[in-house]
């Protein structure tokens, strides 16, 4: 066990990066205190399966208390950091209570970036936490409620028009997995949506997909997604997102 005269490192953000760093400190003469707002550790890379329905929230969402329960020198906080105060050496929380540190590590991880547009995230989703993810799905789940009872076909297309900006890893996985929902998924429980009434486009600034892959990869990640039924644009800007529509250029 820990004692009080041990230092104490506080950790915020129980993401891979806070855990890792608790999990370090296991077995070393510290306190290890992982702050976090939410309860759970969010497995990201399958957010998007959560998107399109093809996995329950749970699967990707597991207690920080779970993880950390047999490293006796940790324990975990639910709140919200809201301040740090160097010269005293303590974090504020949002309840008004503070935590003292001796040593602090920030893991708070990334929020989505609108590239100057901050007025899209009206009408457009991130995909960073379960949040965005179960927004995302409802959204995609009531657009086929909706086509399923619109008569004119053009309308239709419309409501099952998915619009995926940026063909990064997340970009590529959304656009493929919403193709394969409607395609594959969902096309069969509905009696009035055709697979071609379903159109899935993937909007890239650069000239390829996934730029931070060798080329070769691109084109094969390109040729797959293609087959899945996406249409891929590539070297296209997005020039403003509205509530009708996406312009691109
Ligand atoms: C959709 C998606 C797919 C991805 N796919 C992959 C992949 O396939 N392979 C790969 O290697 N990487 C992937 N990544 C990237 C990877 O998930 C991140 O790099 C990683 O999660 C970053 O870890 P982190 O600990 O820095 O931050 P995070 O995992 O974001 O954790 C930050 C934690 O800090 C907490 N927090 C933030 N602010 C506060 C505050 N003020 N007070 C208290 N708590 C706070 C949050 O609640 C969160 O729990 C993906 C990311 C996303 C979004």
């Amino acid at each position: 066990m820990s004692s009080q005269a041990e230092k104490h490192v506080v950790i915020v953000g129980a993401g891979f990066g806070g855990l890792k760093a608790a999990q370090e400190l296991a077995g070393s003469p510290v306190r290890v205190t992982v702050v976090d707002r939410q309860n759970h550790h969010l497995f990201q890379p399958l957010l998007y399966q959560v998107a399109t329905a093809g996995l329950a929230p749970g699967s990707i969402a597991v207690p920080i208390r779970g993880v950390l329960s047999k490293q006796d020198n940790a324990r975990v906080v639910l709140g919200e950091v809201v301040g740090v105060d160097t010269d005293r050496r303590e974090v504020a929380l949002r309840d008004g209570t503070h935590l003292e540190y001796d040593w602090l590590i920030l893991a708070c991880g990334a929020k989505t970036s609108w590239f100057g547009n901050d007025q899209w995230a009206e009408h457009a989703w991130g995909l960073k936490n379960l949040r965005d993810a179960l927004s995302i799905r409802e959204r995609v789940l009531l657009a086929f409620e909706a086509a399923e009872r619109e008569p004119d076909a053009a309308t239709r297309r419309k409501l099952l028009t998915f619009v995926v900006i940026g063909a990064g890893p997340t970009g590529v996985e959304m656009a493929g997995a919403i193709s394969e929902l409607g395609r594959q998924v969902l096309v069969g429980d509905y009696r009035n949506i055709h697979p071609e009434d379903i159109r899935v486009l993937l909007v890239e600034m650069a000239d390829r997909v996934l730029t931070p892959f060798e080329e070769e990869l691109s084109h094969s990640a390109q040729r797959q997604l293609e087959d899945l039924g996406v249409e891929v644009r590539l070297s296209t800007r997005v020039e403003d997102v509205d509530a009708d529509g996406v312009r691109l250029s």
